[in-house]
Order: C-alpha cells, then structure tokens, then sequence
C-alpha cells in the first residue's frame, strides 16, 4: 500500500426518488463501476470509498455527517449521474467540514445514438443535474473543485488525483503541531505571523519550547544512540570529514531533537542560530536528516515555512521527487539566461538530491559557535515549484512560483552548502519582481513533486489567498489584481 491509500474520499452519488427503484440501482450499480475503475488505477493515490446513492435530504445530511465523522475520510466527491434537486442538498452542505469535490462525468464516453430514448434519458443526465448542483455550491459560496471530464480519461483522473493531494494537505494541516525551538530571528519581519489566526485557518498548533528544553535531551543521549545514528548516517550519505567529533555531535543532537518531536508529536520545527544557549553547534546534518524523515523544518524561527515544507511532503509522499526548506541567495545574471541560486546556510534535504550526499564539516560565517557537520551534495534538475505562505495582517497569503531547476555545471568548492539552481518563470526579471509585489518571503518551500495547481486547490479549501506566477505572469496584470485581492479579502 502506498503512502496516500491511508486518505479516503466517499463517492457522494445524487439523485431523487422519481425515478424508481431500478433506475436507483442501475446508479447504484455505476456509482460502483467507477470506484473500482478508479481504486484500480495507479493514478489515483487515494482510496475511493462507495457509497449508496442519497435521494432525499436527510439522505443526504446524514452521509455528509458520517463523512465528517469518519477519521479516515479526507473529502467528498459529489456526482449527478441523475437529477438531484438542489434544496434537499442545503442542510447537508451547511454541516460539511470535509473538502468538496464537484464531478461532472458521465457513465458512457458516447451518445448510443441508435438506441437512446427516454430511459436512457433519465438515467443519464449529469450534464442536467451537475448543473443543478453546481448552482447551489455557488450560491452557498462553498469552497470546492468543479471538475468536468470522461471518469477513464488520464487528464480527469490526474486533475482528481491533483485535487486528492491538496485535501490530504489540508487534512495534514489540520492536525499538524509545529515545534518552536526559540522565537524568531531578531528584528527579521517575514517570519513574524499570527499563531491564532494560523491555528484558525491551517489548525496548526504552534507551539514554543526553550532551547534549554532540547539540551536536557541532549545531555541524556547514550554513545549506542549515537553510534546507532551514525549507522543511520554511513547508510545514506558518503563520510567526507575526518573531524567524526562533530559529526558524533550532529547525531546527538538529532537523537535528541527526534525524541523531542515523536514525544510531542509534532510534524515540524524549526531553530534559531541566534539562540543556541549551550549547543555546540546549529543543527544542520541533524536537521537535514530529519526533514529526509518527511518532518518540515524552518531556519531562523520560521514556523510558516517548516509548516509549509511538512504539508507539501505529506501530500506527495508516494512520488518520486523531493521537498526542501529553501532560501533565495544569489543571482546568476547573464543576459537571457537569468538563474536564482537557493541554498541556505545549512539546512537543504537530500532528499532533492541528484547524487549521494557527503557529510561535511565546515566553520560557519554566521554565529559563534563550532564547525558544523552537514550534507553537501548537487541538486535534481526539471520544474519544480516554490511556495511562500506571508501574513498580511488581515489574511494570510500563499504565492507560487513555477521554476525550472537546472543543471549546477560548476563544482563550487569553496561553498559548503548544497545550492539550486533555478530559472524562475516566466523570467528572473519578471518573477522577482512579481514575488516582490505580492510580498513573498525570502524563504519557501521547494518541491519538485507537488504542483502550482495542488497549491491552488489547497488554497481553495484552507480558504486563504493564492498568487500563482508561472509562464503567464505579467506585472501589470498581477499588479491589479494584488489591488483586488486587498478589497476582496477584507470583505472575507
Ligand atoms: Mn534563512
């Protein structure tokens, strides 16, 4: 099974009873047939669960309230194979608390134009009730996906299996704890935010421990822990030091901060270099390992971003490709061929590495304190995308930047850190000043997996603001509608 079988979507069918008991069966019966199709194909990463057609609205309400209640349903998806009418559906969509998804398919791809008639009418009429049921989602101004296609169609099922990963986001999220180590780096603005609007909106509990806390941990991890790490280590990266004191102390500190984590459960972290009391070294191969663990991870007290790099892991758990934390850095301007160069100054996840990762241990230009060890290694090329979740005061904001990663040519041997090199679209020019406008952090979240349309749909269901610059980007266009977003978001 795959990571994302776990999530399931109950297969929400709508009709009336007008038609008969037989008509009901024969949908019963596709509503089925679909399922299976889908379940059966590798495409769709989550589980589809059947369920018996709805005809009335406490039909209805009580599916809907049954969905919510079930701790493994991730979201709704919603059919008119026959004409529902849509006022039996009120009750039930003002109870929803799971993700909406509208399809509107068709049992047969073609019209049986020598034997169609009346019957065949009634039963197949989604161009009819979809219709119907997508006036009422619109004039509830639910959040939701409208999604129209043939169900054996690669695009349907790959633009369902996009929007099945945004809800698995969003599910994440909604149960995500995030572990604070310290506050934020001093007088730095980006990564300040309101935890009780985050709270609200993402249901991400946001919590702060002392870096006190860690070190009493620390102080209590045996040498078999440390060697066990170190095991852990010689398995997946290549050991490119012979200072092992620094990288033994790496291993210490991420026993201890793994601890941590699982004990709180928490998904994320993140830590501050300006406040490291009585650690020897800023956690680096330690926070690198842990995020090749799937846990997100922030620098310099960012909790958005490392809430940011857990989700968008989850919601790509099963594909080939990576999610790291990320920071812009330095420009490669030549003309026609304007990069960005993204590092940071330790923490990058192997796993968007192209090669085996080496461990290092290098002085560190920023902070007081011994030569951290961490992993240098180049990074995957193809598109990839990053995501900047900012605090707007009055809203929260998620812009999206479509980029292309390409190949480092260069071995770089005097920089310590593992680097991306990216052509942002639709152009570094146009980009940085597009991500500039909408006010987009320095840090994002860099995934080569998870796309700017499951980003969008992400935004759809958290309810929060989404900026996507991509191909189509034009300054003055995103400008205007900056503009708009600011009076319509003040109305939500
Ligand atoms: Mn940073």
């Amino acid at each position: 099974m795959t990571a994302l079988k776990q999530y399931s979507f109950w297969l929400i069918v709508g009709s009336q009873d007008l038609y008969g008991p037989e008509t009901l069966q024969t949908v019963d019966e596709h509503a089925q047939i679909i399922v299976d199709g889908l379940n059966a194909d590798s495409a769709i990463p989550c589980t589809l669960v059947f369920k018996p057609v709805v005809r009335n609205s406490s039909e209805i309400f009580s599916t809907i309230q049954a969905a919510n209640q079930d701790p493994s349903c991730a979201g709704i998806i919603t059919w008119m194979h026959t004409f529902s009418p849509s006022k039996m559906w009120i009750r039930g969509l003002k109870a929803l608390q799971k993700p909406l998804l509208h399809i509107n398919t068709q049992f047969d791809r073609e019209i049986p134009w020598q034997t169609i008639d009346m019957n065949y009418m009634n039963l197949n009429q989604s161009a009819h009730g979809d219709r119907e049921h997508g006036f009422i989602l619109a004039r509830m101004r639910l959040p939701q996906k409208a999604l129209a296609g043939y169900w054996q169609d690669i695009k349907f099922r790959s633009r369902m299996a996009t929007w099945m990963r945004a809800a698995v986001g969003a599910f994440e999220s909604r149960q995500l704890r995030v572990l604070r180590i310290s506050d934020n780096m001093r007088e730095v603005a980006v990564t300040e935010g309101d935890k009780v609007e985050a709270h609200m909106q993402f249901g991400w509990s946001v919590d702060h421990y002392g870096v006190q806390d860690i070190i009493k941990l620390v102080d209590q991890v045996t040498e078999a822990e440390i060697d066990a790490q170190m095991a852990e280590y010689s398995a997946h990266y290549e050991l490119a030091t012979d200072n092992l004191e620094a990288v033994r102390y790496q291993a210490q500190e991420e026993v201890a901060l793994k601890k941590f984590l699982e004990d709180g459960k928490f998904g994320a972290f993140h830590t501050n270099f300006q406040d490291l009391q009585g650690l020897k070294q800023l956690p680096g191969l330690a926070s690198q390992d842990l995020m090749r663990l799937g846990y997100g991870f922030g620098g310099e007290g960012d909790w958005k971003t490392a809430a940011m790099v857990r989700i968008l892991k989850l919601m790509s758990a099963d594909l080939a490709g990576g999610t790291s934390f990320m920071e812009d850095y330095v420009y490669h301007m030549e003309e026609g061929n304007g990069l960005n160069m993204g590092a940071h100054m330790l923490e990058i996840c192997p796993s968007i590495a192209s090669e085996k990762a080496q461990i290092k241990v290098m002085p560190l230009g920023i902070g007081d304190r011994e030569p951290p060890a961490r992993l240098t290694f180049k990074t995957a090329t193809g598109p990839a995308i990053l995501a900047s979740l900012i605090d707007m005061g009055d809203r929260f904001r998620l812009i999206v930047n479509e980029v292309d990663c390409r190949k480092q040519e260069y071995d770089m041997p005097n920089l310590p850190v593992a680097v991306v090199l990216w052509k942002p679209l639709p152009d570094l020019e146009t980009s940085a000043e597009a991500w500039m406008y909408a006010g987009g952090a320095h840090h994002s979240a860099l995934s080569y997996t998870v796309t700017a349309d499951m980003m969008r749909d992400w935004a759809e269901i958290m309810g929060i603001e989404f900026i996507h610059i991509g191909a189509h980007t034009k300054i003055p266009e995103l400008r205007q509608e900056l503009i708009w977003n600011d009076i319509v978001w003040k109305h939500k």
